[in-house]
């Protein structure tokens, strides 16, 4: 049993800062408390510990892939999130739910300890109607088989029976998730404000994933009435929110949807994002709060390069979260929204010994990166 000795703890239902000692056997903390004892100490006087991050929206096998598209030979994929996965735990990010690009291998790697990384929640690929963003597709050659790979399904469908069908197809090869483009992309500039989805499209979706293991919908939507649409057809999240809406807003907290605005999409590089997104993204984060929508973390990476995960949580706090609710948003909330809570997400007697031990115990979240003294994963000092 190892001793966190005389640090202070955050605790992610109240958004208090207490000082405690937290004791860990295997992988759980056995204990929070005062005046604890055990037989191995680690000094973490002068720190803030808190539960490990989860970023409930990340790619980690796009840094390289996105950069060129069709020219990597197809181990390189997945093998490119070695060093991303190196780089996020090192940050403190102890789980994570790829947005698409990563295959159940990937997944498979690190749970058998070949790859030492998060613990990977998989997608696959986005799946969409004809023509949305998911479609890989080129007026020279026609269909693009974008990864060649069949443990990468075909993500494009169309109607309610074939929304079945492509769910059912995404969790015979492992899907954890089902991530659904309902809206265009930013980077591509186009459809931002379309409802890709019918609602018939919609609940076939949700109910069929619903179905198999009880497995959740994520829905990529920048326009409010994709975003409402979703919303309405159960959708566990809805991702980017950009464009979100008080109709939008009101839907989502009756649903009991998660907002992932991933923030750092318009908040990291205002200059390069599209003109007034930045400004739209932060008042959708405003209009999310006001009308009582849980929110939880997600970066969007590569995005921004995955070093500036932790951006993510300051331009969270900075939109209207505060300090404490961004980092609830980053541990609780996300942990909530994953099905996890059980398992992880607060420091607390049972729960997974994620933890990291930040320098100082302020809850200042402006530079995170600079403050992280330790990371532990699983009852083990991983940083
Ligand atoms: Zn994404």
């Amino acid at each position: 049993m190892k001793l966190l000795a005389g640090g202070s703890v955050f605790d992610v239902r109240s958004g208090q800062v207490a000082e405690a000692d937290v004791v860990v056997a295997g992988e759980r903390i056995v204990a929070v408390g005062r005046g604890l004892d055990a037989d191995e100490v680690v000094d973490c006087a002068g720190s803030l510990l808190v539960p490990g991050f989860i970023d409930c929206h990340t790619h980690v096998c796009l840094a390289e892939t996105k950069k060129d598209p069709f020219g990597l030979p197809r181990s390189a994929r997945p093998l490119s999130a070695v060093p991303v996965l190196t780089t996020l735990l090192c940050r403190g990010v102890t789980t994570v739910r790829d947005a698409w690009g990563a295959d159940a291998g990937v997944r498979l790697a690190v749970e058998r300890g070949w790859v030492e990384g998060p613990e990977i929640l998989v997608s696959l690929r986005q799946v969409c109607t004809t023509g949305g963003i998911g479609d890989h597709w080129g007026p020279r050659s026609g269909p693009v088989d974008f990864f060649g790979d069949p443990a990468m399904p075909d993500p494009v469908f169309n109607g309610a029976d074939e929304a079945r069908a492509v769910v059912r197809r995404m969790v015979r090869a492992g899907a954890d998730w089902i991530k659904v483009a309902a809206s265009g992309s930013m980077s591509l500039g186009r459809g931002v404000h379309d409802v890709q989805i019918t609602e018939a499209e919609f609940h076939a979706l949700v109910d069929e994933a619903r179905r198999l293991g009880g497995r959740g919908v994520m829905v990529h939507a920048h326009g409010a009435r994709a975003i409402e649409a979703a919303a309405r057809a159960g959708a566990r999240s809805v991702e980017h929110g950009t464009y979100l809406d008080e109709d939008a807003a009101a839907a989502m907290a009756e649903a009991g949807t998660w907002l992932v605005p991933t923030l750092s999409v318009t908040q990291s590089d205002p200059d390069a994002a599209a003109p007034g997104a930045p400004e739209a993204h932060r008042r959708a984060v405003e209009l999310a709060l006001a009308a009582g929508v849980p929110v939880a973390m997600g970066s969007d990476n590569p995005e921004r390069p995955h070093t500036e995960v932790l951006r993510e949580i300051h331009h969270m706090s900075a939109a209207g979260l505060g300090p404490g609710g961004a980092l609830r948003a980053a541990t609780w909330e996300a942990a909530r929204l994953l099905g996890l809570s059980d398992d992880r997400g607060e420091i607390a007697d049972g729960k997974r010994a994620d933890l990291v031990v930040l320098h100082g115990t302020d809850l200042d979240v402006s530079a995170l990166d600079t403050r992280i003294r330790a990371v532990w994963h699983n009852g083990r000092r991983v940083s």
